[in-house]
């Protein structure tokens, strides 16, 4: 059985990366082979997993690593939050971040460059 509450927090990740159109079918008749795929600044990324849960969640994953948290540090979710590393973790249907750092509000979510600015501008002023 798919995990309802994994596939919402790992949609409304994708979401909250920047993507767009995001869709989660099966491939197969059987419904073992599933995907999830979704435009992120203009390229098609997509996940193939054993289930629609598990499909989202690789494709959160995939966007979501390497990407800047709030804080300045790399977001991930795995291993552990050290001083290059932010470890997101998931309650129910949402995923958070493993810090306190304020939120970061630019024009475009999922504009990893303007994150990067806005942190530096940050850093700058503390
Ligand atoms: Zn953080």
């Amino acid at each position: 059985m798919p995990d309802k509450e994994l596939l919402l927090a790992a949609s409304d990740l994708i979401r909250r990366t920047g993507c767009i159109e995001l869709e989660i079918g099966h491939s197969d008749d059987e419904g073992r082979e599933w995907y999830a795929v979704a435009k992120y600044q203009g390229t098609r990324v997509i996940h193939e997993s054993t289930g629609p849960d598990l499909a989202a969640l690789g494709l959160a994953m995939q966007l979501l690593e390497g990407g800047r948290c709030k804080c300045g540090r790399r977001a991930t979710l795995v291993g552990a939050s050290d001083t290059k590393h932010c470890l997101w973790s998931r309650t129910g249907e949402r995923f958070n971040s493993g810090c306190d750092a304020p939120p970061m509000t630019i024009d475009k979510p999922g504009d990893i460059a303007a994150a990067d600015r806005e942190w530096r501008k940050r850093a700058g002023n503390s």
